[in-house]
C-alpha cells in the first residue's frame, strides 16, 4: 500500500502472504528507486509498503508536527536525497 513517507513509523501494517502484523518501524527497507522506495515484510519479505521520497515542503510541513525523520532529514538537506 501507498503511504506518505514519514508516516510509515507509526503506521501499522499486515503482510497479505505471511499475515505478519506490525508497525512500520519493525518493516525491512526494501528496493530504492529514483522516486519510490519500498519496505518488506521482516517476516516473509513481501513488499507491503511503498512510498514517494518527500520534498522539502512535505518534509518541513512533517517536521514542524514534530516527526524526527523529517527533523532530521531537514538538517541535512539536500544532502540526503
Ligand atoms: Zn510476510
Amino acid at each position: 500500500m501507498q503511504i506518505r513517507y514519514y508516516e510509515r513509523r507509526g503506521t501499522r501494517f499486515t503482510c497479505a502472504d505471511c499475515g505478519w502484523t506490525g508497525l512500520g518501524s519493525e518493516l525491512e527497507q526494501g528496493e530504492v528507486f529514483a522516486e519510490i522506495v519500498e519496505w518488506d515484510c521482516p517476516h516473509c519479505g513481501r513488499k507491503v509498503a511503498f512510498a514517494q521520497f518527500p520534498d522539502l515542503d512535505e518534509t518541513r510541513r512533517a517536521a514542524e508536527g514534530g516527526n524526527r525523520d523529517a527533523q532530521a532529514a531537514l538538517e541535512d538537506w539536500p544532502r540526503n536525497r
